[in-house]
């Protein structure tokens, strides 16, 4: 069996790995002529990061990822305490797999370093995906066509192969602009504790640093909900002066660490409709393609790991059609119930001071009496595995 896969980001990388791992031939196509070398953060939950262990990948994302101690929630006037939560050793035991946090290009080298020698082809870009029964082809846009027995189309939110398969239904905006820098460690080292994780939650606003890169570096990551930015287009570069004004009157540790970031990324985040099926024949899409989701539960490339993962094991006990039948139908539900709780999470974060605030806070203050590993504990607790154990039972 040989699978296509389209786009090289955290989804096709990791699926790729996955296949591999089962015996299975793969292929990934990549438009970008080489692995990114600059980005932002990202944090991998240890719902994923069970997944990535399970792979062998553990070892090596330990020595480029952070994994916190703690994760603070604190006031956006003054920082004072709204809700800690220990993570570190004993949530590593209990979950089974620690949460790390990344610098983007990390990852992606760890994960492309995982592959065999060829799997990953640069600078080749597919225009479409043709099938009949017995295959896939990939058409690039040299007119080269490539064939396998499937395609994986994990070509990210603004997939093509998504539009060639369910017509013309564009991401959304979500009313959010993300305002992304990373800082080295010397000049903030003062500023900001290790291994800590400090989330500013305000009125229709939040900002969030945490150490990547080995406590090399601080991303320090600040979110602005504002519906009249859906007009403009995404950019690449923000002046650093720009977040830092919309930040005006906030904590000012939080105002510090903003005025050391010197390259800002601002992307508007956009969102994904669930669809009705993912799967489409020998075709089948993964990762942001599928269910780009918002970022206030850091799960977009964690749910492209479980994916993966079930993509994989379907692949390798079934025949082609119905392993990418079988995977859609375990992976839908899940990638859509946190797709729901991604935007419910940002009406949380961003509440302006009043009685919805107080009764969050509220809430916060007993948490840990139901949930001792904080917000996201159910997020991941939940295990794929059993999921595919249920489904094949
Ligand atoms: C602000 C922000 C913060 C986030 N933070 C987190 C977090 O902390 N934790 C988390 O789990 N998730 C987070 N996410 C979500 C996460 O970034 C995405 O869900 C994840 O990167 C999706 O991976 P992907 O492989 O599906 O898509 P992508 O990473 O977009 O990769 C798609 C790849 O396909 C390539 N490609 C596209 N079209 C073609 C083509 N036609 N031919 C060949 N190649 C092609 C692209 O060049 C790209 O390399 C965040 C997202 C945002 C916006």
């Amino acid at each position: 069996m040989k699978i296509a896969i389209i786009g090289g980001g955290v989804g096709g990388l990791t699926a790729a790995i996955a296949l591999t791992r089962r015996g299975i031939d793969v292929e990934v196509f990549e438009q970008a002529a080489a692995l990114e070398p600059v980005g932002a953060s990202l944090q991998i939950g240890p719902n994923a990061m069970r997944l990535l262990a399970d792979m062998g990948l553990l070892p090596a994302l330990r020595t480029v990822g952070v994994r916190p101690d703690a994760v603070d929630f604190v006031r956006w006037d003054d920082g004072s305490l709204l809700l800690h939560t220990a993570l570190g050793e004993e949530a590593e035991s209990y979950f089974g797999a620690p949460q790390l946090d990344f610098f983007r290009p990390d990852l992606h080298r760890v994960l492309a370093e995982a592959l065999p020698p060829d799997v990953l082809r640069f600078d080749t870009r597919i225009e479409r995906v043709e099938q009949d029964d017995s295959g896939a082809t990939l058409i690039t846009s040299g007119r080269e066509r490539i064939s396998a027995d499937a395609a994986v189309a994990a070509d990210g939110i603004n997939s093509r192969i998504r539009r060639q398969l369910v017509g013309g239904d564009d991401p959304v905006f979500s009313n959010t602009v993300v305002y992304r820098g990373v800082v080295p460690r010397a000049a903030v080292k003062r500023l900001h504790p290790d291994r800590l994780n400090i989330y500013w939650l305000g009125p229709y606003r939040h900002g969030v640093a945490y150490w990547i890169a080995g406590g090399n570096l601080l991303a320090i990551n600040c979110a602005v909900q504002d519906a009249e930015w859906s007009q403009e287009s995404w950019t690449l570069e923000a002046s650093p002066a720009e977040p830092i004004e919309a930040f005006a009157g906030w904590h000012p540790p939080l105002l510090e660490r903003m005025r050391h970031v010197t390259t800002s990324l601002r992307g508007a985040v956009f969102v994904r409709r669930p669809l009705e099926h993912w799967t489409f024949g020998r075709v089948t899409l993964l990762g942001d393609a599928a269910h780009a989701m918002e970022p206030f539960q850091a799960q977009g490339a964690a749910q492209a790991v479980e994916d993966s993962y079930v993509l994989a094991e379907c692949l390798a006990s079934s025949d082609v059609e119905s392993a990418l039948r079988a995977y859609e139908q375990i992976r839908m539900a899940r990638a859509e119930e946190l797709q729901d709780s991604s935007a419910t999470a940002a009406n949380v974060f961003y509440l302006p001071d009043g009685a919805e605030q107080r009764a969050r806070d509220a809430r916060y203050a007993t948490l840990l009496e139901d949930l001792p590993w904080g917000t996201r504990q159910p997020i991941w607790e939940y295990d794929v595995r059993d999921a595919l154990a249920s489904a094949s039972a």
